[in-house]
């Protein structure tokens, strides 16, 4: 095995690794991640971490599921901060394992800090979010120099559900080219309300992918005006990254699945003249 060859941590007992998981594909884990599961005494995880990820842990490892969906009850996110604590406090390797990072929009800081309160050592193991990993398995880069220098990540959901509050929208609508919205499936009109009132322009192309990296990938491409009609006529289910802005056209280019499956790509899919390099 490749992990064999580098000096990877060992994995103290008594201590928590956070670790993001990547966005689906067993194959975006990192390393660190494949060395923390190969180790630990405790596997605690999040519902987005799905069963192939899971196999990779000892089979003596204890799975507890921390998740928040299907059906299962909610736990809260303090209970689940003690529970690490005190798998730790008896001496286990634990191993958070959290969709994507942890440290974007997982409250994978919030467990941390509970750690840290409770002097319990720990280690951060970064992992692929699915605003990154997501769009580049449906082809659209996070920049281009003839479309966008700066990106935002947005969370569509605010603490007690609700869009979240704290958005400034008008800002958000001018400063922000290409818009990457996480959790934003049960607003995504009440947003794109909001970001077509502050200016942007209902024919600006938005892409939805669910089930991102997953074999259940699915990508719906519609425009700002239209996306939340077409999501609710799509039927599109949860996880789903949403992304808005003028990289969604570098799809026709860059939909690299798209292509082993047959469909020809365009090596100009904006459609510009050629360009002058300037190196
Ligand atoms: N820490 C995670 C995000 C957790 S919030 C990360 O860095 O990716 C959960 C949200 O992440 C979901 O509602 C969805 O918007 C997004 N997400 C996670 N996995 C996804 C996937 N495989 N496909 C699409 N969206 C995903």
């Amino acid at each position: 095995m490749v992990t064999d060859d580098l000096s990877l941590p060992v994995f103290e007992a008594g201590s928590v690794w956070l670790v993001g998981a990547g966005p689906g594909d067993p194959g975006l884990l990192t390393l660190h991640a494949v060395n923390g599961l190969k180790q630990a005494d405790a596997l605690v995880y999040d519902a987005l971490v799905g069963p192939a990820i899971l196999d990779m842990a000892r089979p003596d490892c204890e799975k507890i599921y921390a998740g928040k969906r299907g059906g299962k009850p909610s736990p809260v996110q303090a209970d689940i901060s003690q529970r690490l604590v005190r798998l730790a406090q008896d001496g286990k390797r634990v191993l958070r394992l959290k969709g994507g990072d942890p440290f974007v929009f997982g409250r994978g800081g919030e467990e941390a800090l509970a750690l840290v309160a409770a002097g319990v050592p720990f280690r951060i193991i970064p992992g692929i979010s699915a605003g990154l990993g997501g769009l580049a398995y449906a082809g659209i880069p996070l920049t281009h120099r003839d479309t966008n220098s700066a990106v935002t990540f947005v969370t569509g959901h605010g603490v007690g559900g609700s869009v979240p509050d704290g958005i400034d929208w008008a800002g958000l609508a001018k400063g922000s080219p290409v818009i990457v919205l996480y959790m934003a499936l049960k607003h995504i009109a009440a947003i794109a309300g909001a970001l077509m009132e502050h200016g942007r322009a209902p024919g600006e192309p938005v892409a939805v992918v669910s089930q991102a990296t997953l074999p259940e990938q699915a990508i719906l491409e519609t425009s700002l005006g239209a996306c939340a009609e077409d999501i609710a006529a799509a039927g599109i289910e949860p996880p789903c990254i949403v992304v808005v802005g003028d990289v969604v056209r570098l799809r026709a280019g860059l939909d690299w699945q798209g292509a082993a499956k047959g469909r020809a790509l365009d090596p100009n899919p904006l459609g510009l003249s050629r360009r002058q390099e300037t190196g």
